[in-house]
């Protein structure tokens, strides 16, 4: 694969995504920001946690051809060992991160989803775009969000009314009926979805945060289709423009309520042609 990408953070943050890749291997992760005021029992911080796991798996994907899960499941060990002597593990609000991992092998493409960063696979026999999205913290979130999506982004209000919406999720993490995402338990990898195709079915591959994703599915100014078609004539680092220009028209999520007027965003293109 040739492999490109681009990521950036929110300005005046540290940058909670991550992502690397070999020609046969991509990571990509997107941190869960810990709000100011809330505790997360962590002194390393979220984009500690990204970096970690995502260098993990990447730097183990290289070595081994187990199961994506299985490698998930190890980097999330690997990753608790680092700081489970420094830190409580066991708080609700502990470092998580979602989890995009793609590895090209001879003749196969194997994917692995968790939580809701988002995979964009241009099938050779299909006009629409392959969409994989685990959409479980959406479909959970969308019972808690009313409050904060009716207030202007970057008043104190809406800070606190994000801060207690990511609070409340926090209660459904990594359980039965609620979402999962990597953070100190191994047990969250099982929850992935995962799958293989055939490489020669696959043109190429998008890796999108849902900083970046936003364009197509919060903001609706554009298609799938299109996007890829953007990455491909130019690139992942102006697909990230276009959604810094989009949220700059929108400062306040008038138009588009959301958690954070401006996030981190990622993206990585994979060229399998
Ligand atoms: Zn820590």
């Amino acid at each position: 694969m040739r492999v490109t990408f681009a990521t950036e953070a929110a300005p005046g943050r540290p940058n909670e995504d991550f992502v690397a890749a070999t020609p046969d291997a991509v990571v990509l992760l997107d941190g869960a920001g810990t709000p100011a005021g809330s505790e997360s029992g962590c002194t390393h911080g979220v984009a500690w946690y990204s970096r970690a796991l995502g260098s993990t798996l990447l730097t183990t994907m290289t070595q081994t051809s187990s199961p994506l899960i299985e490698i998930l499941a190890e980097g999330i060990k690997t990753v608790a060992s680092m700081h489970d002597f420094t830190c409580d593990l066991t708080h609700a609000g502990s470092p998580s991160a979602t989890v995009v991992m793609l590895r090209h092998s001879a003749d196969t493409l194997d994917w692995l989803i968790l939580a809701d960063s988002v995979l964009v696979l241009d099938t050779a026999d299909t006009a629409e775009p392959m969409v994989i999205c685990d959409d479980r913290e959406a479909l959970v979130g969308a019972a808690h969000r009313t409050t904060m999506d009716a207030l202007p982004s970057g008043s104190p209000e809406h800070v606190a009314a994000h801060r207690a919406y990511v609070e409340t999720l926090r209660g459904h993490r990594n359980r039965d009926g609620g979402f999962w995402v990597a953070s100190a338990d191994p047990l969250a990898a099982d929850q992935a979805l995962t799958g293989t195709v055939p490489a020669h079915q696959v043109r190429a591959a998008a890796l999108l945060s849902d900083g970046a994703s936003r364009l197509v599915d919060r903001f609706a100014l554009t298609t799938w289709r299109q996007t890829l078609d953007l990455l491909d004539e130019h690139g992942p680092a102006e697909l990230i423009r276009r959604v810094r220009a989009a949220e700059h028209s929108d400062p306040h999520g008038e138009r588009w309520p959301r958690g954070k007027a401006l996030d981190d965003a990622t993206a990585a293109w994979c060229d399998l042609r």
